[in-house]
């Protein structure tokens, strides 16, 4: 690949340079590895920023049909849209769940909306380091807005709030006992609540849902990074495409906002360092799995499991080895 002309294209907004450019990051090959990241750090002074939203919700919430609705709403205003899906079940399928295309017909022909179907990858940490990067080539092509949508389940929330300027929960009008099915430490990450599905019978659901959550987020401790009014909850229905113009205009105010109080650039630094330990972290937790190491490991463990060595010497002792690597 030649990085300097395919940078020069994806500076331009060329789509298939920017998806070859995806497909280099998702690359497990080391040769692959370290084209992306000359191609990122070429690509880096430009210095554009797009509004990065995670959105959250569980299966059935209706995030595609959210997605379609609300990316053509964007698109119609004359902004590049980007949607990435980030998915740690479709390591198990072995294939894409979120982010086919065919869930969002009308946004996947729309000339100001970029697609990409979440990579099948076994362990999150690699589909961190892929996404925040499909993040930085998306945002190097000049998008406006980069929409990562991710399953309500697991890790893959906080990772994608580690990685968006702003975290959007969608949820479904449901019983009473609705707000305990949400995870407390989801919630708090939350920066919209945006109760779906507000139309036709559902209506009165959605209401009482919104309500509820309304007086949850009020008990939540107060973040610096909020202005009056956030955390908030608010209804939407994708379906009947009502309330998607009244959220994006509370996302923009929260983004000017946070921008005009260095918020903005504060949260993406701390991201930057969260992101940068957890590369170390990672990379330790790959020295690992090398075959000499799972040997020392077994060798080891052995001899711990035998009584001839105390856990904490055995492992000092690959603890050392690791440090020397
Ligand atoms: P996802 O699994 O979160 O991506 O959910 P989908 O977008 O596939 O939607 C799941 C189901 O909910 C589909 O049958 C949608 O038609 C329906 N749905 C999505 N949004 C709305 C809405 O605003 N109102 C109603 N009534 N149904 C909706």
């Amino acid at each position: 690949m030649d990085i300097a002309a395919t940078a020069e294209k994806i500076a331009k907004g060329d789509r298939r340079a920017l998806a070859r450019a995806i497909t280099m990051v998702e690359s497990s090959r080391d040769d692959h590895r370290a084209q992306a990241t000359e191609l990122l750090e070429t690509l880096k002074p430009q210095g554009r920023q797009a509004v990065r939203i995670g959105l959250s919700g569980t299966p059935g919430v209706g995030k595609s049909t959210f997605i379609e609705a609300f990316g053509c709403l964007l698109t119609g205003k004359g902004l590049k849209v980007a949607v990435l899906a980030v998915d740690p079940s479709s390591a198990r399928s072995g294939g894409s769940i979120l982010g086919d295309k065919t869930r969002m017909e009308r946004l996947s022909r729309d000339p100001n909306a970029f697609i990409r179907p979440s990579p099948s990858q076994s362990q999150l940490g690699g589909v961190a380091r892929r996404t925040r990067e499909a993040i930085e080539l998306c945002e190097a092509a000049d998008f406006d807005v980069i929409l990562i949508e991710t399953v309500g389940v697991g890790q893959s929330e906080t990772m994608v709030a580690e990685m968006a300027d702003l975290f959007v929960l969608l949820l479904a009008p449901a019983g009473g006992d609705e707000l305990q099915g949400v995870k407390r430490g989801i919630m708090e990450m939350a920066d919209l609540i945006l109760v779906n599905k507000a139309d036709g019978d559902l209506k009165p659901a959605a209401t009482r849902t919104c309500a509820d959550y309304m007086g949850a987020l009020k008990l939540l401790r107060k973040r610096p990074q909020d202005p009056a009014g956030f955390p908030k909850a608010m209804m939407v229905s994708a379906l009947a495409e009502e309330g998607l113009n009244t959220a994006w205009g509370e996302m923009s105010s929260l983004v000017q906002w946070r921008r005009e109080n260095g918020h903005f650039d504060g949260a993406r630094a701390a991201q930057a360092r969260f992101w940068f330990g957890e590369e170390v972290r990672q990379g330790l937790l790959r020295q690992l799995e090398t075959p000499e190491a799972r040997a020392v490991m077994a060798t080891l463990a052995e001899k711990v499991a035998t009584g001839d060595m105390s856990a904490t010497r055995a492992a000092e002792e690959v603890l050392a080895r690791l440090g020397g690597a």
